[in-house]
C-alpha cells in the first residue's frame, strides 16, 4: 500500500472527530499518515462543542434539581453558583480528552503536526511553517465554524466559542437563532439566572423537528420565562456609554442586553485551504462536495464530517471518518448509512428524534398513524413542577412500520437512543406492544402507546 513517491500515504486536515477517527485507523490499516491541526486536537466536539457544553447542561439543571430536592424531604440552604468553578472543572475535563485523543493517534503511529495546511495539489500541502509535503491521499476533516451575520456591531457579539470563556454568567443575553445551539444555551444562560431572549428571522424555533415537539419546548420555555421575538431579521448591535448592548431587530422594539451571542448556524471551513490550487469544487455553501464514499472531484483528495455539510453531528463526522479508512487502507469498502440518524437538542427538557416527522410521513406515506403520549413524569408532578412530557411514534397506516419517533422530556436523548434501534431495525409498532412495560419509568410509555 505504502508508495515511496509521497511523504505520506495519507495527510488529514483538520485533528477533529471525523479526522481523528481517520487518522487513526488508516494508522491502524499500516498507513503513514500525518495530521495538521492548528488549534487543539479534539476539533469543536471535544474543544468547544458537544462535551463542554454538555458539561454545561449539567451543571446548569442543578438549579432545577436543587430547587425539586426540597420537595423530597431535603432541606437544601440557599445556593449560591460560582460559573468558574464550573467552567475551570470543564476545562481541565477538555484537557483530558484533548490528551487522550492525542495519545491515540501517536499510539497508532500517526504524525501530529501542529500546524496549519494549505493544499497545493492534488497531492501537496504547505505547511504554515513554509514546509511542503506530498501525500498519496489527501483528507480534509477541517470542521466548521459559527456562522457570524454581517450587520453593524457584529464585533460586540460572541458565539458559543466564546460563550465558554465568559467571565461570569451575563445579567441579560440575546441569542439571535432558534436552532440547536440557541435553544442549548439558552437553557443553560436561563437555569444560572440569566435573563434570556431568543430572537429568530423565522416564526418558529428548530426548524425540522416535529412541531408539537418543538411548540412543547417553546411553551415550557416560556413558562419558566425565556423571552422569544420572532419574525426578528438582525440589524445591529451598538455600544451604550454603561457598555450594555443595543440591539436592533425589524418588527420588534430594540433590546438592551449585556450579551448577545450568534448561534445562526455554522459555515464549513473551506476559506483559504487552497482548494482551488487543489481543484477541489465546493457546494453554494463553501462545503467540499463529495460522493458516497466521501470522495471530491480530484480523485486523491477526500473530506468528511462538517467541511461536508451533510449531517453536521459528531458521531456521523466519526463514521465518514472509519468508513474512509476501510475504504481506502482496510481493503473493505464500506459507506455511510444516513438513513434514521437519531439527533437531541439539550435544551431543558431535552428534545430527541430519530426517522420522520409527522409532516414529512404524510407527505411521503400519505397516510400514517401516530400515537401519542403526553404525561407528566412522576418527579415532576412530586416535585409540583408542571411541565409535561411528549412522546410521539409515527407509523406507517398501513403496515404499522415505525417510521419515527420524537420526544420532548428528562432524560429524552437517554431514552431515544435505545429506541432508534426498533426504528433503524425496521420494526413495527406492534414489537413495542409486545413489550412489558418496566414500570415506573418515563420510557415505558413508548410500549403504552394507545
Ligand atoms: P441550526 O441550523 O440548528 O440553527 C440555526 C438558526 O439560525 C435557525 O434558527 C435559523 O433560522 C437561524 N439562521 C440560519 N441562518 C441565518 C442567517 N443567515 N441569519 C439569521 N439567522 C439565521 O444551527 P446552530 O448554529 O444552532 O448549530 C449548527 C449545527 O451544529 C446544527 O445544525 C447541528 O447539526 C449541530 N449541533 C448539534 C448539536 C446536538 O447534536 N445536540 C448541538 C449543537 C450544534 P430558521 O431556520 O428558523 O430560518
Amino acid at each position: 500500500m505504502t508508495d515511496a513517491k509521497y511523504d505520506y500515504d495519507l495527510f488529514v486536515i483538520g485533528a477533529g472527530s471525523g479526522g481523528t477517527r481517520a487518522a487513526r485507523v488508516s494508522a491502524a490499516h499500516g498507513a503513514r499518515v500525518a495530521v495538521a491541526e492548528e488549534y487543539r486536537v479534539g476539533g469543536t466536539c471535544v474543544i468547544r462543542g458537544c462535551v463542554p457544553k454538555k458539561l454545561l447542561v449539567y451543571g446548569a439543571h442543578f438549579a432545577e434539581d436543587l430547587a425539586d430536592a426540597r420537595r423530597f424531604g431535603w432541606d437544601v440552604p440557599d445556593c449560591s453558583f460560582d460559573w468558574k468553578v464550573l467552567t475551570g472543572n470543564v476545562f481541565e475535563e477538555v484537557d483530558r480528552i484533548n490528551k487522550a485523543y492525542t495519545a491515540t493517534l501517536e499510539t497508532h503511529g500517526a504524525e501530529i503536526i501542529h500546524e496549519r495546511a494549505e493544499l497545493t495539489g492534488p497531492n501537496n500541502v504547505r505547511l504554515a511553517s513554509g514546509r511542503e509535503v506530498t501525500a498519496k491521499y489527501i483528507l480534509i476533516a477541517s470542521g466548521a465554524r459559527p456562522h457570524i451575520p454581517t450587520c453593524p456591531g457584529h464585533e460586540y457579539g460572541i458565539t458559543s466559542n466564546e460563550a465558554f470563556h465568559l467571565d461570569s454568567v451575563p445579567r441579560r443575553i440575546l441569542i439571535a437563532g432558534a436552532g440547536y445551539i440557541a435553544n442549548e444555551f439558552a437553557g443553560i444562560f436561563h437555569e444560572l439566572g440569566a435573563e434570556v431572549t431568543l430572537i429568530n428571522r423565522s416564526d418558529q424555533i428548530l426548524r425540522g423537528y416535529d412541531e408539537q415537539i418543538r411548540d412543547r419546548l417553546l411553551q415550557i420555555s416560556m413558562t419558566k420565562g425565556l423571552q422569544f421575538r420572532f419574525n426578528a431579521k438582525f440589524e445591529g448591535i451598538e455600544q451604550q456609554a454603561d457598555g450594555a448592548l443595543k440591539v436592533s431587530m425589524s418588527n420588534h422594539a430594540p433590546i438592551e442586553v449585556d450579551c448577545v451571542m450568534f448561534a445562526t448556524g455554522r459555515v464549513p471551513n473551506t476559506e483559504n485551504l487552497g482548494l482551488d490550487a487543489a481543484g477541489v469544487e465546493t457546494n453554494e455553501k463553501g462545503a467540499v462536495k463529495v460522493d458516497e464514499d466521501s470522495r471530491s472531484n480530484v480523485p486523491s483528495i477526500y473530506a468528511v464530517g462538517d467541511v461536508t455539510d451533510r449531517i453536521q453531528l459528531t458521531p456521523v463526522a466519526i463514521r465518514e471518518g472509519q468508513a474512509f479508512a476501510d475504504t481506502v487502507f482496510g481493503n473493505k469498502p464500506t459507506r455511510v448509512d444516513y438513513h434514521c440518524v437519531p439527533a437531541a437538542v439539550f435544551s431543558h427538557p431535552q428534545m430527541a428524534g430519530v426517522g420522520m416527522t409527522e409532516s414529512q410521513a404524510k407527505q411521503k406515506h400519505g397516510s400514517v398513524k401516530v400515537y401519542v403520549s403526553d404525561f407528566r413524569p412522576m418527579k415532576n408532578v412530586l416535585a409540583g413542577r408542571n411541565e409535561r412530557a411528549l412522546y410521539k411514534m409515527i407509523c406507517d397506516g398501513e403496515t404499522n412500520k415505525i417510521l419515527g419517533i420524537h420526544m420532548i422530556g428528562p432524560e429524552a436523548a437517554e431514552i431515544l437512543q435505545a429506541a432508534a434501534v426498533a426504528v433503524k431495525a425496521g420494526l413495527t409498532k406492534d414489537a413495542f406492544d409486545q413489550t412489558v412495560a418496566l414500570h415506573p419509568t418515563m420510557a415505558e410509555e413508548l410500549v403504552l402507546m394507545k
